[in-house]
């Protein structure tokens, strides 16, 4: 729902003021699903508010559920045709974790990545990237899903940091007290590395979570895989990770996706911690390795014994990190696979 549009229609109505709060409790917080549940609300109220003002500014097309029941995939169909994909997981038992996207498609064009071989169709309003985290909160309490709604993660289709008006202001709406009271720690947005945009986070948000997409420590091997180093090279974007965390002094997440062969030996683990080591403060770097997930033909995920000894090497050479089990691949749903759908539908097509 947008609050702003509420605002304006509550002060057309000329409704009390109090009204407002009720409202945006009642829906951004409460997880409510209509205006006609708000009981306390005069009926004529809520029959133009369902008029004048939609809850969700998309309609759900479906929601496809992983074997596993840990992941769940919705498909959105915003007010322009355009779909998004959106995400919620289980990574513990009794915790959820919202992935939600930020732009249709993406310009950034990392070899590996589904949405990225969309190209970029449309950055998304405050409102979409808000309404997903909403949608899964009242999908939760619907279905009657145990668990605490613990994360939202900018992990979906989409760079945060080319939409950075409307991210920033959906994390203010999404942390606001009084609008949807999300805790700024349970929010983490992750890059590919844009450097101007993790300066301007740095400068904005101290207290939410940032992820780096690194997954290669070498200029050449990165540009070859993400067109977004050519402008924001390693040296650059190390600039940036010592901005953010001079300023900030929290952790910072190093994403690293292992590919069979390109960036999985030995000489890449210590060209990493070379690196990592080159930006300093290492207690506050923590490196996530996230085996590759398939979207096509392209390109073949590191043995899962490949990941380990990598794991290892870093371990013996000081640097803290964690292997991210896959979650929802089954049903499309895993980092990078989003608008999976559309890229092998085009495949199909082709063949
Ligand atoms: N655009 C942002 C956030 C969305 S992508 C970014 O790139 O950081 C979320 C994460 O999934 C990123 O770390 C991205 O590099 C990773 N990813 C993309 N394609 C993937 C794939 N096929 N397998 C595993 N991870 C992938
Ligand atoms: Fe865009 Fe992130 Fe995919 Fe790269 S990995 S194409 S930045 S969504």
């Amino acid at each position: 729902m947008d609050h702003k549009k509420l605002k304006i229609v509550l002060e057309e109505k000329n409704q009390p003021a109090f009204r407002y709060k009720q409202i945006t409790k009642a829906i951004l917080r409460d997880a409510i699903t209509s205006f006609e549940d708000i009981s306390t609300l005069p009926k004529e109220l809520r029959a133009i508010l369902s008029e004048e003002l939609p809850i969700l500014p998309f309609t759900l097309m479906n929601v496809v559920i992983s074997a596993d029941k840990r992941a769940m995939k919705a498909l959105f169909m915003l007010s322009d045709g355009k779909i998004i994909e959106s995400v919620l997981i289980s990574p513990k038992p009794g915790m959820w974790s919202a992935c939600i996207s930020c732009q249709v498609g993406c310009a950034m064009s990392c070899d590996f990545c589904a949405t990225g071989k969309l190209g970029l169709k449309r950055d998304l309003t405050t409102d979409e990237i808000v309404s997903q985290a909403i949608f899964w909160r009242g999908y939760l309490k619907n279905e009657k899903i145990d668990g605490t709604y613990a994360n939202i993660v900018y992990m979906g289709m989409g760079e945060p940091m080319m939409n950075w008006d409307n991210v920033k202001e959906s994390i203010e709406v999404l942390t606001d007290a009084d609008l949807c009271n999300f805790p700024n720690r349970g929010l983490s947005v992750s890059t590919s590395g844009i450097v101007s945009g993790i300066k301007k986070f740095a400068d904005t948000f101290g207290q939410v979570n940032l992820a780096i997409s690194l997954h290669f420590a070498s200029d050449e091997k990165r540009s070859k895989y993400m067109p977004v180093n050519k402008g924001n090279n390693l040296e650059q974007l190390k600039e940036a990770l010592q901005y953010y965390l001079r300023k900030n002094k929290r952790k910072l997440f190093i994403e690293y996706i292992m590919l069979d062969k390109i960036n999985d030996t030995h000489e890449d683990a210590v060209m990493l911690a070379e690196y990592l080591r080159s930006v300093g403060t290492m207690h506050l770097l923590h490196v996530n390795l996230i085996r590759y997930n398939a979207i096509d033909g392209d390109h073949v995920p590191s043995t899962k014994n490949t990941v380990q000894n990598f794991k290892k090497d870093l371990d013996d050479l000081g640097i803290s990190a964690t292997i991210r089990k896959s979650i929802g691949d089954d049903i499309h749903g895993a980092c990078g696979q989003l608008a999976g759908h559309v890229v092998r539908e085009r495949r199909d097509k082709q063949e």
